[in-house]
């Protein structure tokens, strides 16, 4: 099975991989409840996912976090130096304050069929999407590529925030979904339940705090 350790090496490795994109940042959407808590989310799209797709799949993602009071601040970084250079933030180390997604089209051979990412929750900050398992759960033709993607990233933010927990049997943090979670999903009724929005509004204000939010007890492949 591939260690932690051994993504962490080939996130590094992301950095100087010759695939290109402009960094962008994209504004918070109003609406939900009033909050101060925000959340910055570093993207590096080395699965050359179309911008319209990945656009709408960080639209949708953030609408799940303001549904917490969350606002979302995404930051599309390019995978190369020379692009990177001159946005020293995405080259600079991820401070522990945000998460980093990386959306690939490599899934590790042993990949669980209903696993669509992995979240490193030892490090706090790095979480993978795999993107043609993003691929397969649309070819069911229930929810489009940006909505699966976008509810996968937030799946995944989920672990990150909610340390090493079980998945649940209802909502966003279910381990495998259904057509029925599908159809969830394509009505934008997929959601975090209430008693996991408290525990994620509590990792995001110590993460505006500067504090990191990891947990304790660190499973070795992270949360699927
Ligand atoms: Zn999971």
């Amino acid at each position: 099975m591939t260690t932690a350790s051994s993504y962490l090496r080939f996130w590094k490795c992301l950095m100087v991989m010759p695939i290109g994109t402009a960094l962008l940042t994209r504004p918070l959407l109003a609406g939900g409840p009033p909050s101060n808590l925000k959340l910055t989310v570093q993207v590096y799209n080395s699965a050359s996912v179309a911008p319209g797709t990945l656009i709408a799949a960080e639209d949708e993602g953030a609408r799940i976090f303001r549904e917490m009071g969350i606002a979302v601040r995404w930051l599309n970084c390019p995978l190369t130096i020379s692009e990177a250079a001159a946005n020293p933030i995405c080259i600079a180390p991820v401070p522990p304050s945000r998460i980093a997604v990386r959306i690939t089209s490599e899934m590790p051979a042993n990949l669980a069929e209903s696993s669509l990412g992995v979240a490193f929750t030892e490090t706090g900050i790095y979480v993978t999407i795999y993107y043609p398992r993003v691929e397969e759960y649309a070819k069911e033709g229930i929810a489009n590529h940006s909505q699966i993607l976008g509810h996968a990233i937030a799946h995944e933010m989920g672990h990150m925030l909610l340390g090493p927990v079980p998945h649940s049997r209802f909502g966003i943090m279910r381990g495998a979904w259904t057509a029925e979670d599908l159809r969830n999903i394509a009505m934008g009724a997929f959601l975090f339940k209430p008693y996991q929005s408290v525990l994620i509004r509590q990792a995001a204000m110590r993460r505006m705090q500067g504090e990191k939010a990891s947990a304790p007890a660190l499973p070795l492949v992270g949360q699927y």
